[in-house]
């Protein structure tokens, strides 16, 4: 039996970023992974679909984008875009293994079984069995899975998940995507830009559920003036092939059933923790209602020698999370004083207009017992928006009006995801509006419009009108 100090399950977001702090802080560390290194945020997730989202933002920006460019024959070859997209994802995944080994972390491939609060039993691709000890710490960092609607069982080709939606080879005429969330309306839009017929539908009264609602109706916006249509509240039935191939989709809205032909349907009903038939249960590891593992500020479960990180150990299932979770795991194994103690846990969406969150919504601050106060500024304001003709959309702060802590912002509009960043510093860092107004925000740039916001909710905004 080989022996390690630390074993970590799955090479994923949360998993190889702990790998490679457990090699840097000299633990002797074994990474296991089935698939491919990566996981699903670089393999299926987060990047192929942004170097998706980028292609058709662009594509869609020459087409219609004004400003007086005129392009003619303007196409997509789909296939070149996957080539492309394909190029980046090996570069990354290789990219890991190579980050892993310079780091000293060791990286094996194949199934993983936990066997005892000190043992994995590892299948390799060919069949082989492996046992590995962990003197010190296991680390579950498997990540989770697409849920899969029973009236709507994946095929591969028609009724696919994120992970086919990313890889299509051809785009289809008319996409229907069950869920309108993250995915759902990410990918949807990518090939809504591409020249599909778009159609949501959203079993919520409203799509992107627990996202700033003045945000979310800015996208819904969007994908209504591209030519989609979004049913909200509405169910998905089932469906039946039609004699062209098409397929013919049942769904009931306000008591009533309809149909939408389509060619494709893209089933984006949210993700399950992966925790099941890992032998954790067998070796007392809790794993509660949801299906994820619960676990303490150090990332420890109820078995003291095992950890947990990233979606598995419960919401929100976001890369970023997993990331900083792994990296903490790491420091507390290897002996140092270390804990999850963040203010926010910011959040982007990938849609167009982008939308990025961080900390609370007003709605949320009132129901904390806080009054507060709100500035918004408009990108339709804001010269550099002008300039990119990307005017749709705000900055909307949430401050306490008492000490003028701010306790939230919300962004919809261009580069709102790389915006956001300086509104969790702000967080974590506990500014006050003052501070954010106080700082030189460079001339023109977008990041002006939160330096707006934070001075419109004192009253102080200099390029719009103060309540
Ligand atoms: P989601 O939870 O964001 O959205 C799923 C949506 O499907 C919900 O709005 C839900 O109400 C709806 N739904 C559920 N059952 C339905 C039904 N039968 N008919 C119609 N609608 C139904 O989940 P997702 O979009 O699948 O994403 C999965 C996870 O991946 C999320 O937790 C998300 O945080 C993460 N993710 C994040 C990003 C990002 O941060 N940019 C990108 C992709 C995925």
């Amino acid at each position: 039996m080989k022996t390690y100090d630390a074993i970590v399950i799955g090479a994923g977001p949360g998993g190889y970023p702990c790998g490679i702090r457990l090699g840097q802080l000299k633990v002797k560390t074994l990474v296991i992974e089935k698939e491919s290194p990566g996981g699903v945020c670089l393999n299926w997730g987060c990047i192929p679909s942004k170097a998706l989202i980028s292609a058709a933002n662009t594509f869609e920006k020459i087409k219609h984008g004004g400003m007086g460019i005129k392009v003619q024959g303007l196409t997509v070859d789909p296939n070149e875009l996957q080539d492309w997209k394909e190029g980046i994802v090996k570069r990354l995944t290789g990219g890991v293994k190579s980050l892993l080994k310079m780091n000293g972390a060791d990286l094996a491939m194949g199934t993983a079984t936990v066997t005892s609060p000190n043992t994995v039993e590892v299948v390799g691709e060919g069949g082989q069995k492996e046992t590995y000890k962990a003197e010190k710490a296991i680390v579950i960092a498997t990540g989770a899975q697409t849920i899969e609607i029973p009236t709507f069982k994946f095929d591969g080709t028609r009724i696919i998940g994120a992970r086919e939606a990313v890889s299509l080879r051809t785009v289809p005429k008319r996409m229907l995507v069950i869920g309108g969330g993250i995915i759902g309306l990410e990918l949807g839009m990518v090939y809504q830009k591409l020249g599909s017929q778009l159609t949501v539908l959203e079993a919520l009264p409203s799509i992107l559920n627990g996202v700033d609602p003045e945000c979310s109706k800015i996208v819904e916006r969007r994908i209504t003036k591209l030519g989609g249509t979004i049913h909200v509240g509405a169910k998905a039935l089932g469906y039946e092939k039609q004699s062209d191939g098409s397929l013919a989709v049942a769904f009931e809205k306000d008591g009533k059933r309809d149909t939408v032909v389509c060619d494709v349907v893209l089933v984006a009903v949210g993700m399950r923790p992966s925790a099941r038939n890992l032998g954790l249960e067998k070796v007392g590891v809790h794993i509660n209602e949801r299906g994820f593992v619960p676990i303490d500020k150090q990332g420890r479960t109820n078995v003291p020698s095992i950890y947990a990180v990233g979606d598995v150990s419960g919401p929100p299932l976001l890369a970023h999370k997993a990331t900083k979770e792994g990296e903490i795991v790491a420091e507390v194994i290897a002996g140092h004083k270390a804990a999850m103690d963040w203010v926010s846990i910011p959040g982007a969406i990938f849609t167009d207009p982008e939308i990025a969150t961080a900390g609370l919504t007003a709605d949320e601050a009132k129901q904390k017992g806080y009054e507060v106060a709100i500035g918004k500024f408009p990108f339709a304001a804001l010269g550099k928006a002008m300039a990119l003709n990307e005017t749709e959309g705000f900055v909307k702060v949430v401050a306490d009006k008492k000490t003028k802590q701010i306790l939230g912002v919300h962004i919809v509009g261009p580069e709102a995801s790389t915006m956001i960043s300086e509104a969790a510093l702000s967080l974590e860092m506990a500014a006050f509006l003052e501070d954010v107004n106080l700082t030189i925000h460079p001339h023109p740039t977008l990041g002006e419009a939160y330096m707006e916001a934070a001075a419109h909710a004192m009253g102080q905004a200099i390029h719009i009108a103060n309540r």
